[in-house]
């Protein structure tokens, strides 16, 4: 079984769209869990029209609870909370989106009136996608810990792959390179990154690059709504030469893709002889073909 990532730099350059679309090619031939880590704002599943199955509340960060009978409001506490996050005037009233469970306030605390105690704070959900399976964690509203519940997205998802013997884990990534990010590379064997011939989305690639560098791992580039900018597309390429990365596939910006997807509709299913679905069939194909080193950097390529 593998493991393979889709990231991209920057969000809407079109990755929960290509997560879904690779895998309802790939999955044609091989049986696949989705993962969705893009834990702030999941969407896959919608993309897909997964079914669910079952949904577990998840703890994944701890917060402060004052005990108001053990209080003597000396003070303490809110002098050594750096998060600002006991407010009140004469008894400290913690301010749960705030509070970070770093717990110094209960090590202050000479009354121990102070528990830092596990919260719920987001869901992880199991779902079906035809003989496939899904697993998406959404984090709750104004919840930190993203990172953490990526880790147990990913637990989950290797436990489905087990259950139907899988041949891949497809992880539809957050964008960005923060914390969540982190956690989702981290046992990936393959990246591959989205982005489109912009400036601002260069930038971002360029920092997400780096970022899987950290991680040794192949990577691949996905280069989507390739024709809205020639000038962007030679900067690119240039940068991925600078860079000896392989450019995986090109696909050509396609208004019906959007008005597919508000129909719920995959576009590389119902319009098969698109530009664009040609370009992500041969981008599945090129995952599926066992090859040599075909990268300048020593990277095998190799996805399924
Ligand atoms: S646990 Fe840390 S962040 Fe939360 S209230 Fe106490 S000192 Fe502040
Ligand atoms: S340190 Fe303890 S006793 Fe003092 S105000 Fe805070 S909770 Fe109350």
């Amino acid at each position: 079984m593998r493991e393979i990532v889709i990231l991209s730099g920057k969000g809407g350059v079109g990755k929960s769209s290509l997560t879904a679309a690779l895998g309802s090619l790939l999955g044609r031939r091989h049986t696949l869990v989705f993962a969705d880590t893009d834990v702030d704002a999941p969407n896959l599943h919608l993309v897909l029209g997964a079914v669910p199955v079952e949904s577990h509340q998840v703890s994944v960060s701890e917060k402060a609870f004052v005990e108001p009978d053990r209080c003597i409001g000396c003070g303490l506490c809110m002098g050594v909370c750096r998060f600002g996050a006991i407010v009140g005037e004469s008894r400290p009233v913690i301010a749960r989106y705030s509070c970070e469970g770093c717990g110094a306030c209960a090590i202050v605390c000479p009354e121990e009136a102070i528990d830092i105690r596990q919260v719920v704070n987001g869901r992880v959900d199991i779902m079906r996608v035809g003989d496939h399976r899904m697993v998406s964690g959404s984090l709750g509203i104004g919840e930190s810990s993203s990172g953490r519940l990526v880790d147990v997205v990913k637990r989950m998802a290797r436990e489905q792959a087990g259950e139907i013997n899988a041949d891949l884990i497809l992880t539809d990534g957050p964008p960005g390179i923060g914390c969540p990010v982190i956690a989702t590379l981290k046992g990936a064997e393959q990246v591959i990154v989205v982005t489109e011939p912009t400036p601002s989305a260069l930038s971002d690639l360029g920092r997400v690059v780096e970022v899987t560098r950290g991680f040794h791992l192949p990577l691949g580039v996905v280069l989507n709504r390739a024709d809205i900018s020639a000038e962007g597309r030679v900067q690119l390429i240039h940068f991925l030469h600078e860079q000896r990365l392989e450019l995986l596939a090109e696909i050509p910006y396609d208004p019906e893709l959007p008005r597919a997807l508000a129909r719920g509709e995959l576009a590389v299913i119902t319009r098969p002889d698109a530009d664009s679905s040609r370009a992500i069939r041969q981008l599945a194909r090129r995952m599926e073909t066992p090859g040599p080193d075909r990268g300048h950097t020593g990277q095998v390529l190799q996805f399924l």
